[in-house]
């Protein structure tokens, strides 16, 4: 395929988590209109992921079906490992495979120090990193026999602060993590994991530190601005057999697509002899925190022969 040619996914099997509403169901949309079979999940439940709900994930899938594609809801709870399995076990039942996992479900339970409670953590963390943990895993042993996969996570920009929403930035700093680390674990395999961090007005956005606006009183134009449609070309290319990106994290939303990285400043180095002082910390701040000529190292390995090059011979 060259880069004039459609991209399509003719005969892939894409899971989308969380495809019931929002970010996912546009995920779905669009690569079921571009020849997947999409196994759409949604539990249904609340922004703050109560309750449960069979509408989302069948409305979605009567889209896709109406539109000629080929979908099949799945009302499994992610948040829970058995569900994951279920998941992954009936796509493969259902269609025999599977080479897409877009991990998509979240939920919101905005809180911050100290009324975010072990409550929030573990609902939190369950949807969002347990939840990607445990349907990747699930998804895995497939891929690797297949030798080839596509796994996307889903991480928020909220991860540069977000102080009121502290477990959802605290999950989706984890998922970082997950991603990059996975990333390598994956490539031998022929399966490549990456990071959307979207960005678009959907359920969770209506309330974010504002619990009394909605969706309607938002400004119509933002809303089209920001719609969930802008963000899914990403995700299907990054879901893309094409693709050879691996450990990347993507922003993207209003029609901006960017590579958001992580990066080591040069820092100081000192000369003294002994342990250096708390002192020379203090006062070499500005050297060990300036920007300019940092290092966005690939992996642990590529960073620590950059950090610790002086050491070298
Ligand atoms: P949304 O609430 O519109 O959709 C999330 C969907 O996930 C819902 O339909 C919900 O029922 C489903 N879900 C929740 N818990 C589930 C579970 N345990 N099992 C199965 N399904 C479950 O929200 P959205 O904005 O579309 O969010 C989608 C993803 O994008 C989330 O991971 C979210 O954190 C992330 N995100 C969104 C934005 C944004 O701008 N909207 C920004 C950063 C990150």
């Amino acid at each position: 395929m060259n880069a004039t040619s459609d991209f399509r996914f003719d005969g892939r099997v894409a899971i989308v988590t969380g495809a019931g509403r929002g970010l996912g169901r546009a995920h779905a949309r669009l690569l079921a209109e571009r020849g997947a079979k999409v196994v759409v999940n949604d539990l249904g439940g609340t922004k703050e992921g109560d309750g449960s709900d069979t509408g989302p994930a069948n409305d979605v899938v009567a889209e896709i079906t109406g539109a000629g594609g080929v979908a099949i809801a799945d009302t499994h709870n992610v948040g829970e490992e058995e569900g994951c399995k279920a998941l992954v076990a009936d796509t493969v039942g259902a269609f025999g495979r599977v080479d897409i996992v877009v991990n998509n479900a979240g939920i919101s339970r905005f809180a911050t120090f100290p009324e975010a409670d072990a409550e929030n953590l573990e609902r939190t963390l369950d949807v969002h990193l347990r939840g990607t943990w445990h349907t990747t895993r699930a998804a895995w042993p497939h891929m690797v026999e297949q030798g080839y996969g596509r796994v996307i996570t889903t991480t928020s920009t909220g991860m540069f602060g977000l102080p009121d929403n502290l477990a959802y930035a605290t999950a989706k700093g984890a998922l970082i993590g997950f991603t990059r680390s996975l990333a390598q674990a994956a490539a031998p395999h022929g399966i490549l994991v990456n990071c959307i961090a979207p960005n678009a007005i959907t359920r969770p956005s209506t309330s974010a530190g504002k619990p009394n606006i909605t969706t309607q009183q938002l400004d119509a134009a933002r809303q089209e601005a920001m719609r969930t449609d802008l963000v899914s070309p990403m995700v299907a290319y990054l879901a893309h057999e094409d693709c050879q990106v691996n450990g990347d994290i993507l922003v993207a939303g209003a029609r901006r697509f960017a590579r958001w990285f992580l990066g080591v400043t040069p820092g100081y180095q000192s000369d003294a002899v002994g342990v250096p002082t708390v002192e020379e910390i203090a006062k070499h701040w500005d050297e060990i925190t300036d920007r300019p000529g940092y290092h966005v190292p690939e992996n642990l390995h590529a960073w620590a022969a950059h950090f610790m090059g002086h050491l070298a011979g």
